[in-house]
């Protein structure tokens, strides 16, 4: 299929952005970030913007900065470059190990952090290492500047607390510290994409879970964290056993109504993923806490 018409354009800077949107104000507007969940949309009509504004030239959404407890990383970095960045490996290895999982090399490519979350598919990786690893995204729109929290960014099925004429522009992810974390992801065997993906961070003194942090994508509308996991680690030993207890509180405070059944999987296998993968992934983060 064809995209209907649009109008198309290249900002250089933000602030030529928010000309841009000003200017066509009248029209929807959408950003062309790697382009690999907007440009399929607009194939399949599920999309039509009237205006498209290529984010591909503006500098502003660009790099990767170490500061002393976060990792700052541009709403137009990809995968790939994310993924092999020495700094988000050391400071952010869960998102780094979440965006190396990706689709496939062409994918991880030309996919962006920013365009991921402001996509907020619900069975997208990197959300799930968002909330686990906490970050604070950072948007602007024609009258300033904000930021989010983690927590309150994920909204619903394909929805976030990004306002229409807001970008998101940076995404600043807190450094792991001496903590430990795992991306687990079961991919469907048709698309690659996950049935479900968890995310694990915690941080232990002398063998004893201080804080879990644990995030599931792929099991509701959006991704969520699993407090029944996370309240019964924190003051557990860090062992494959508590790991084990953990898990049978996976879904807690997720109803039968709210699991996705779709082609790939029905509710029913889903909450046993669910259960299985925060077992399985907070084996690995312990696992890594012994090397
Ligand atoms: C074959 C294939 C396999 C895939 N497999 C996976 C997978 O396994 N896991 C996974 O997580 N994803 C997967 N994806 C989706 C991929 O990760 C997309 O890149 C991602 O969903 C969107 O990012 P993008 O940069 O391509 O954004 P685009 O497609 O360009 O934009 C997506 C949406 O976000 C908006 N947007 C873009 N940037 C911003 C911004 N900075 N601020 C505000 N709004 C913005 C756009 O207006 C648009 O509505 C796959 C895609 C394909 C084609």
């Amino acid at each position: 299929m064809y995209p209907n018409r649009f109008d198309y354009y290249q900002a250089n800077t933000l602030s030529e952005l928010f000309d841009l949107m000003s200017e066509n104000g009248d029209g929807m507007v959408e950003y062309l970030a790697g382009g690999h969940s907007l440009i399929p949309m607009m194939k399949t009509g599920l999309a039509a913007p009237d205006v498209l504004i290529d984010l591909k030239n503006i500098d502003e959404l660009r790099g990767i900065e170490q500061n002393d407890t976060t990792t700052c990383i541009g709403a137009m970095e990809c995968y790939a470059d994310i993924s092999k960045s020495p700094i988000v490996k050391t400071n952010c290895p869960v998102l780094a190990e979440a965006v190396g999982l990706v689709g496939d090399i062409q994918v991880r490519n030309r996919g962006t952090l920013g365009g991921n979350l402001a996509h907020n598919d619900p069975a997208s990786d990197p959300p799930a290492a968002i909330l686990a690893s906490q970050a604070t995204l950072h948007v602007q729109g024609p009258n300033g500047k904000r930021i989010i929290q983690q927590d309150d960014f994920f909204t619903g099925l394909y929805e976030t607390s990004l306002e229409e004429d807001e970008i998101l522009t940076k995404i600043e992810v807190k450094n792991i510290g001496e903590g430990v974390g795992a991306y687990l992801k079961k991919p469907s065997p048709s698309s690659g994409y996950a049935m479900i993906g968890t995310a694990v961070v915690l941080h232990t003194k002398n063998g004893t879970i201080e804080d879990a942090r644990v995030a599931v994508i792929g099991a509701v509308d959006h991704a969520t964290r699993l407090n029944g996991v996370e309240d019964a680690l924190i003051g557990s030993p860090a062992t494959h056993e508590s790991a084990i207890t953990a898990a049978e509180h996976a879904l807690e405070g997720i109803e039968d109504y709210m699991v996705m059944e779709d082609l790939q999987a029905s509710a029913e296998y889903r909450e046993h993923l669910i259960k299985v993968h925060a077992k399985r992934a907070t084996m690995a983060a312990i696992d890594n806490l012994k090397n």
